[in-house]
């Protein structure tokens, strides 16, 4: 018999992990960054290979085979809502958390310090992006959903969100113009997006191969020859990447949890099981666009979401929903404040819930966006942006929980929008 897919994959996964751990205690980093890890990178560049014309495919697809643009603006309006209201209960889980448990007060000063040295050098390397970010106004996001060019857009994996807009028009432009030319057109692009979904399950044949060499080059990555890096580092940072990583998990059992339970036709189990792919690859990529044609193949297949809901809410979420990100954000902020002694009343605390909010929809969902749009949170509240240094060392653990997170939302409103949409249709 063979084996599923998120079996084989997780077994990919540790094995990929053990491997990381022994070639770091042997000293064969080297050996794995130059001889394991490019397979990861093969993976994943075919992963981000597909993602575009992915996206266009099949929400060109998905929108013209829409009854009209009102079923479209309905959709719309409710998957942006939820991503909304789900984003800020992330942020105020973390938040909580954060201020309860206090992780920042139980570091030692003399640590916290000798954390900031060791990191500054990272953190000059990030200053460029971090200025970019702290330049912009406050209705830039908006502007950028808008690209000058489409060959452009499409050329970076950071602009998917204008690769949507012109999908969006694209798609209403064919379902407007309803002639034999246009008929040709849909029915072109419908065939490519076949095309493409078959490539999709060709990539997957190599994902255990793909994550068990992401697993061991990131490993020996954070590693080097050095196990003790990594121990070291979670002794001093443990507890805060304890309270991130149980706010992620409160967030993925009880909302989402609550939102397949009560408002779709799925078990618990079903969910989880059919998403497990999506969320492994998420974990080992770190990048939702990576993960993207993952997720799709996830909850049309093994949920029966339609085609023409999951081409609209899934690549607009990986796009702006990133709970995970905005509630590892909530609680960064604060753990950075507390152990620089900086007090936050509650009007910081709500600054922190609104600029998270923004700052996790502006992060480009590939690795590491997060850690850069925490400066527009902490310049929000007084904290001075250095102090991402405190924290660095763990953030590319953190971003693979994080990604999963977000992975894991995105198919939740994924499917609740298609169970919505389809009680719609049989009541009308
Ligand atoms: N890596 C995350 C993602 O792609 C973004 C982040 O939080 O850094 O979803």
């Amino acid at each position: 018999m063979k084996l599923k897919l998120h079996w084989q994959i997780i077994i990919g996964l540790v094995g990929g992990t053990l491997f990381g751990i022994f070639a770091a205690w042997n000293h064969w980093a080297g050996f794995t960054q130059d001889w394991i890890a490019p397979f990861g990178t093969i993976f994943v560049n075919l992963l981000k290979l597909i993602a575009v014309p992915l996206v266009f495919s099949s929400l060109v697809t998905g929108i013209a085979s829409l009854a009209d643009i009102s079923q479209l603006s309905r959709m719309g309006g409710k998957t942006i809502g939820i991503y909304l209201v789900t984003t800020a209960v992330a942020i105020t889980i973390g938040l909580v958390l954060v201020n309860v448990l206090e992780p920042g007060s139980l570091m030692p000063p003399e640590v916290g310090i000798e954390l900031q040295q060791a990191y500054q050098s990272n953190v000059d390397e990030k200053a460029a992006s971090v200025e970019i970010v702290r330049e912009r106004g406050p209705l830039q996001p908006l502007v950028d959903i808008v690209p000058t060019n489409i060959v452009g857009a499409a050329s970076s994996n950071r602009s998917m969100l204008q690769v949507v807009f012109f999908s969006l028009l694209f798609g209403i432009g064919l379902m407007l113009v309803q002639t034999e030319a246009t008929a040709t057109v849909a029915r072109f692009i419908s065939g490519m997006n076949a095309v493409i979904i078959k490539i999709v399950d060709m990539i997957m044949l190599i994902a255990p191969i793909g994550i068990f060499a992401l697993m061991a080059g990131t490993i020996t990555a954070i590693a080097g020859d050095d196990l003790g890096t990594i121990l070291r580092l979670l002794q001093a940072l443990g507890f805060y990447s304890l309270v991130v990583i149980m706010g992620l998990l409160l967030h993925v059992v009880f909302v989402y949890g609550f939102i397949i339970r009560f408002f779709t036709p799925h078990t618990l189990k079903k969910f989880f099981t059919g998403i497990a792919p999506a969320q492994l690859v998420a974990f080992s990529t770190s990048s939702s666009a990576a993960t993207l044609p993952v997720s799709f193949e996830c909850v049309e297949e093994n949920l029966g979401v339609k085609k023409e809901v999951s081409s609209f809410v899934l690549p607009i979420g990986a796009t702006i929903n990133l709970d995970g990100t905005a509630l590892y954000q909530g609680v960064a902020a604060v753990f950075i404040a507390q152990v620089l002694g900086i007090p936050l009343d509650f009007t910081a605390q709500l600054t922190i819930v609104l600029t998270a909010l923004l700052a996790s929809i502006g992060a480009a969902p590939v690795p590491g966006a997060g850690l850069i749009m925490l400066v527009i949170v902490l310049e929000a509240i007084g904290v001075p942006s250095a102090g991402v240094a405190l924290i660095l060392g763990v953030d590319r653990i953190l971003d693979m929980v994080r990604t999963a997170t977000n992975v894991t939302g995105d198919c939740t409103v994924t499917v609740f929008v298609d169970a919505s949409e389809k009680r719609a249709e049989e009541s009308a």
